[in-house]
This record gives structure tokens, C-alpha cells and sequence, in this order.
């Protein structure tokens, strides 16, 4: 079996999302690239995470070409081959829909740096991208472009995606900027606009965190 140890990583991680209140029902999807073959191994489509085994993990070429697997391969592949394309230095995707990250793209509002650890995310502010259909290419090249260098981006009335250096490092930046969101909603709640942290103070977070850091030609 192809991709042995990163479908097993998929099927895992999968398991955690709807505990970690990351989405609902079969919402969201996953993957993970090898770095050594270019190959991904993605969640496949419309399959409920507790019942997915390694083997229901598809592998997957680059370019998208089933290399390995039964499954068909989560409808929104595009996006997450567009963002492996798109930056060489991250090997993991995580694309949630989890509740307060959805509410804050419904608004249609970047999450702006209200904690430091919005700074996970390599940037100040975790932007939102223009809606587009589910799984189309449209939303791919939206959502890619939408992040540039940031590791995570709203997709407006749909949810967040995060990128990550491996699946465990997507998975906590989701985790986080779930969090986040949800007290930048809560400010919000209040009637209020939370005081921001200063540019000074969010590069301060981003080198704490080192390791998530966007060091020259990290893109
Ligand atoms: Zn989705």
C-alpha cells in the first residue's frame, strides 16, 4: 500500500476533527504529502471519519491522478493540491468547518491579530477568501491566492482552511484559530471591536513560536 504511514496520519487526525469541534457530519477534509514523492494522501469523499481506515485513504499524484486507493478522493482536491503547488514547504491541509471560523467567514471578516496566537499563522491576519462554489477550481484558485503566505484562510460562508509543516501542525493551527475566532466573536457579541495587538507585538509572537515563522523564501 502506497503512502502507508500518511494514510494512517489521515484516517487519524480525520477521527479528531469532529471531537476537536472542527466540523459536522462528513464536513471537511484532509491530507498529508510526502515529501519524498510529491505523492498526497487525501480523506476521500462523503465518507463519515470514524468509519475511514487507512485503507480508504486515497493517494494521489501532484497533479491529482489516483495512484493508490478505491476511494474517490474529497471533492475539494483542487484546493488542496493548488495549495501544495502553491507552497513547497507545507506537507499538511486541513480544511474545517468548524462553527465560529464559519460564522466569522459568513461575515465576511478577516480574523485580525486580537490574540497572539493569530501570529500561528505566520501573519497578522488570517484573510478571507471570495465565495465560490464547493470543489470547484474557482474556490481553489480563490482560497490559494486569498492566503498567499499566511498558513490559514477563511473561505467565505464555508469555513477555514490551515497548512501546516506536517498533519499535527495544520490540525493545532485549526485548532487555534477556532478558539480565536470564537472570542472575536464573543468581542463582537459584546458590541464591541477587541484592541488589537500592534505590529511590533505580533512579530514579537511570531518569532516566540519560531518554528512557525515565515523565514525568507518559506512561502
Ligand atoms: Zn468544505
Amino acid at each position: 500500500m502506497l503512502l502507508q504511514t500518511e494514510r494512517l496520519l489521515v484516517a487519524q487526525y480525520g477521527r479528531k476533527l469532529i471531537p476537536a469541534g472542527l466540523t459536522a457530519g462528513t464536513g471537511g477534509n484532509l491530507s498529508v504529502r510526502d515529501s519524498r514523492t510529491g505523492y498526497i494522501a487525501v480523506s476521500p469523499s462523503g465518507m463519515e471519519y470514524d468509519a475511514i481506515s487507512p485503507a480508504d485513504v486515497t493517494v494521489v499524484s501532484p497533479d491529482g491522478t489516483v495512484a493508490d486507493g478505491a476511494r474517490r478522493p474529497t471533492s475539494e482536491l483542487a484546493m488542496h493540491l493548488g495549495f501544495y503547488a502553491a507552497r513547497p514547504n507545507r506537507h499538511a491541509v486541513v480544511h474545517t468547518h468548524s462553527p465560529a471560523a464559519t460564522a466569522l467567514a459568513c461575515l465576511r471578516r478577516s480574523l485580525p491579530p486580537m490574540s497572539y496566537l493569530v501570529a500561528l499563522s505566520g501573519r497578522d491576519e488570517v484573510p478571507c477568501a471570495p465565495y465560490r462554489d464547493f470543489g470547484s477550481p474557482a474556490l481553489a484558485q480563490a482560497a490559494v491566492e486569498t492566503a498567499g503566505g499566511c498558513d490559514a484562510v477563511l473561505l467565505a460562508n464555508h469555513g477555514l482552511v490551515c497548512l501546516g509543516k506536517d498533519l499535527d501542525a495544520a490540525f493545532q493551527l485549526a485548532e487555534e484559530l477556532e478558539f480565536c475566532a470564537g472570542v472575536y466573536l464573543r468581542c463582537l457579541a459584546a458590541g464591541a471591536e477587541p484592541v488589537l495587538l500592534t505590529k511590533e507585538e505580533m512579530a514579537r509572537a511570531r518569532e516566540r513560536f519560531g518554528a512557525y515563522g515565515q523565514p525568507k523564501g518559506d512561502e
